[in-house]
């Protein structure tokens, strides 16, 4: 592991969030996709399964985008920005079945604020390891997915799409047309 479980895990969850709103697809249609995107991601605590909610949640995403864009000044000028905003307190505390770890508002604040906070508490460790590089654009060039290299040799090139299949089939299609050519 590279970094604490809950970093890892803010930065997967962040990226998917991001991802959810495609260039011409909007998957995050309605509560139900919602509800089904936290479950994906282990989200618990507050949960109201309201369009207003599912707004909220929606509207994180450009913010949290312009982070895998930014430079490093940007990044922190975002993350404290989204820290600030939700008045932030990093406590300890341990629920259901994990072990301790960070949160920094309560379980009870709306669940946009707590995704904007988690997702600011990992980028925040990943600017203090001078880790930023770890934060991609996916190497398809159909594709404009984010994504969180988490790998020891920083070797990931694609999202969790397909897109690494896609790539390999066209690969292999070019290699055969150019063998039979
Ligand atoms: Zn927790
Ligand atoms: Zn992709």
């Amino acid at each position: 592991m590279l970094f604490a479980h809950d970093t890892e895990c803010g930065l997967v969850a962040a990226a998917g969030l991001v991802n959810t709103d495609g260039p011409d697809q909007e998957l995050l249609p309605d509560v139900a996709a919602l509800d089904r995107f936290i479950t994906t991601h282990g989200w618990t605590g507050r949960h109201e399964h309201t369009d207003a909610e599912l707004r909220e949640v929606r509207a994180l995403r450009s913010r949290l985008r312009r982070i895998w864009y930014a430079d490093t000044d940007e990044v922190v000028a975002i993350v404290n920005g989204l820290l600030r905003e939700s008045h932030a307190l990093p406590q300890l505390i341990r629920h259901d079945d994990e072990p301790y770890h960070v949160h920094a508002v309560p379980r009870d604040a709306p669940l946009a604020t707590r995704m904007a906070v988690e997702a600011a508490m990992a980028l925040a460790d990943l600017v203090r390891t001078g880790e930023l590089r770890r934060l991609r654009i996916c190497d398809h060039p159909d594709c404009d997915n984010v994504l969180v290299d988490l790998s020891k040799n920083r070797s990931r090139r694609f999202c969790d799409a397909g897109c690494g299949n896609r790539a390999a089939v066209s690969a292999y299609r070019a290699r055969k047309a150019a063998s039979h050519s």
